[in-house]
């Protein structure tokens, strides 16, 4: 399985929390219908996207990217000792898989010097923060978090009505600590990172391209979750905020990089989660690299 890429200037490296079966197919994507996850079951299970029982497989993972430059965390996963009482596998864990992971890229948490989340739901932000004598603290210490300004403040007016737990134990903390930039879609690092807005999945939702004068790599977050939806661009998962959105968005991310030779690196399908966008039909596969 592979972990590191090289494209242009940029070294990727996938850092994998968890990897498991994680929510039923048909409900996962509530416009599925038994018929065509049956006419993609074969497919499906030989990527391992979907185990036996029609469980969809999904990857948990950051990528480190080191460009000339800087050292960049994308996504920070899970997280331990948070409480997530819905997700037995999440809730209150202690393992040192992540932080391991992180070693065997070859980067400490101190050599992170930007931090930088697609949008702030709680598989996405966890290691944003770690507890230390009994508060949270930034995970990476030396880091710049990154964070959307319009996702960042649709947080914060939900957390307003009702505590959203990640959003105030994995990135008010950051806040507190002085570590954030509230950025605009407009913002870049140096030459080598851009925000591609790709709103649907959450408001404010934003896609990294990186690379210097072009696209190497994009970070596509959770505008997809399976490569089921590469097939379908327009099958929307449960929990996107936006339906419509999330699937325009899809195809429009799918299109703009279809054939071209930028890698793209999902979150969360299943190992090895990077690949290249090419056309199938009317629609997309991602084909590993
Ligand atoms: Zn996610």
């Amino acid at each position: 399985m592979s972990l590191k890429y090289s494209v242009g200037d940029l070294t990727i490296h996938r850092v994998i929390e968890q990897e498991s079966p994680f929510f039923p197919a048909l409900e996962f994507i509530p416009g599925l219908t038994a018929e065509v996850l049956a006419e993609n079951r074969a497919w499906m299970r030989h990527a391992k996207a979907l185990d036996d029982a029609d469980t969809l497989i999904l990857c948990f993972q950051s990528y480190v990217v080191k460009t000339p430059h800087h050292t960049i965390l994308i996504d920070s996963c899970i997280g331990n000792d948070k409480s997530r009482p819905q997700r037995p596998k999440w809730h209150m864990k202690t393992d040192d898989t992540y932080m391991r992971a992180l070693g065997a890229a070859g980067v400490s948490v101190e050599d992170i010097d930007f931090v930088m989340c697609t949008h702030l739901h709680v598989d996405h932000v966890g290691w944003n923060t770690r507890m230390e004598n009994g508060r949270w603290v930034p995970t990476f210490p030396k880091a710049r978090y990154v964070f959307a300004k319009q996702e960042f403040d649709y947080w914060t007016e939900q957390n307003a009505k009702a505590e959203v737990p990640p959003f105030a134990d994995s990135v008010l903390p950051v806040v507190e600590a002085g570590r954030h930039e509230l950025v605009g879609n407009d913002h870049q690092i140096g030459d080598h990172v851009r925000i591609v807005p790709t709103p649907g999945h959450t408001p404010g939702h934003v896609a990294f391209a990186m690379g210097r004068g072009k696209d190497d790599a994009v970070f596509t977050g959770d505008l997809i979750h399976s490569p089921l939806q590469t097939l379908y661009p327009e099958l929307s998962m449960k929990f996107d905020v936006d339906q419509a959105i999330a699937a325009k968005t899809r195809r429009n991310v799918l299109e703009r990089y279809c054939d071209t030779d930028t890698l793209c690196c999902t979150a969360h399908f299943p190992s090895p989660s990077v690949g290249r966008i090419k056309r199938k039909g009317n629609a997309f596969v991602c084909e590993s690299v």
